[in-house]
C-alpha cells in the first residue's frame, strides 16, 4: 500500500512550487492532476511515472468527486508515491480534506503539502496586497460558485459592510450578482473591484473598476479568475510590477 500527497501546485507561475511539492513530483509513481495545477510540473517526474487527468472546467466536472476519491484510493493500493496535485493549496477550495477522509476511512496514509495559494499570490503578482497598513487589517477569501439548488445564500453578505479585502475564488460568473448584492447591503458604486485572470502566468492580465461597472469590463477575461473587491486595489496604481 502506498501513500497519498495530497499536493499544492503554486497559483500558476511553476517556480512557485514548493521544495518538498517539487522532490515529491520527481519521486511519485503516479501524478493525479487537475486542469489548474501548471502541466509544465509534470515534466520534472521520473521515467514511467503514470499521469492521471481528472481536470474540472469551472462548474463542469469531468469526472465527479466521488469517482476522484475513489480513483486516488485505487492507486494507492497499487503504488507507492501517489502524489495528488492541485492547483494552489490543496485545502483552499480544493476539496483536499474530502479526499483524506476518504482515505483515512480506508486506512491509506496521507500527507498534507501546503501550496501557495492564488488567493494571495495572485493579487500579489497584480500589484495588490491582500492587507495594507491603514487600508485594511483583514482579508476574506470566499467562494462565488455557491450551488444553485440552495434557495438562500450561503454567503453572510450583512457581514461584508467593513473594508475587509474580499477575495472571490470562482466568481466570474457571478460577477454581476456579487457585485449588485455588494451595493445593495451598503458599498460605494465607486468602490474598487479588480478582476485578475490568467495570474502569475505570462498571459496575466488584470481589469480594474468599481462595483458599478467591473461586470461589463470584466465579464469576457479567460478563466480561471479571480475578483478583489476592497481599498488595496487602489494601491495597484504603485504597485504593478508584473503585467
Ligand atoms: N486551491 C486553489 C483554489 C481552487 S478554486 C488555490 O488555493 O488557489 C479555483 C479558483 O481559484 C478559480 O476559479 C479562480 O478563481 C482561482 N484561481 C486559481 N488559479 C488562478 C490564477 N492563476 N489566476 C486567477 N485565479 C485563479
Amino acid at each position: 500500500m502506498g501513500k497519498v500527497y495530497l499536493t499544492g501546485a503554486g497559483p500558476g507561475d511553476i517556480e512557485l512550487l514548493t521544495l518538498k511539492a517539487f522532490r515529491l513530483v520527481k519521486d511519485a509513481d503516479v501524478i493525479i492532476y487537475d486542469r489548474l495545477a501548471n502541466p509544465d510540473i509534470l515534466k520534472e517526474a521520473k521515467d514511467g511515472c503514470k499521469f492521471i487527468y481528472v481536470g474540472k472546467k469551472d462548474s463542469h466536472h469531468t469526472l465527479p468527486q466521488e469517482e476522484i476519491n475513489e480513483l486516488i484510493y485505487q492507486n494507492a493500493l497499487q503504488y507507492e508515491i501517489v502524489v495528488r496535485l492541485k492547483g494552489g493549496d490543496p485545502l483552499v477550495f480544493g476539496r483536499g480534506g474530502e479526499e483524506a477522509i476518504y482515505l483515512r476511512e480506508r486506512n491509506i496514509d496521507f500527507e498534507f503539502i501546503p501550496g501557495i495559494t492564488s488567493a494571495i499570490a495572485v493579487p500579489e503578482y497584480a500589484g495588490i496586497p491582500v492587507t495594507h497598513r491603514g487600508v485594511t487589517v483583514s482579508f476574506r477569501v470566499v467562494t462565488g460558485h455557491e450551488s444553485r439548488d440552495k434557495k438562500s445564500s450561503q454567503i453572510p453578505w450583512e457581514n461584508y459592510k467593513t473594508d475587509d479585502t474580499i477575495i472571490f475564488l470562482m466568481g466570474l460568473h457571478r460577477l454581476k450578482y456579487i457585485s449588485s448584492k455588494l451595493i445593495e447591503i451598503g458599498k460605494p458604486k465607486d468602490y474598487p473591484v479588480a478582476v485578475i485572470s490568467r495570474g502569475t502566468t505570462n498571459q496575466e492580465k488584470t481589469i480594474i473598476g468599481t462595483l458599478e461597472n467591473i461586470y461589463q469590463k470584466a465579464k469576457d477575461l479567460p478563466t480561471p479568475a479571480l475578483i478583489v473587491v476592497g481599498k488595496v486595489v487602489n494601491l495597484r496604481e504603485q504597485l504593478n510590477w508584473f503585467e
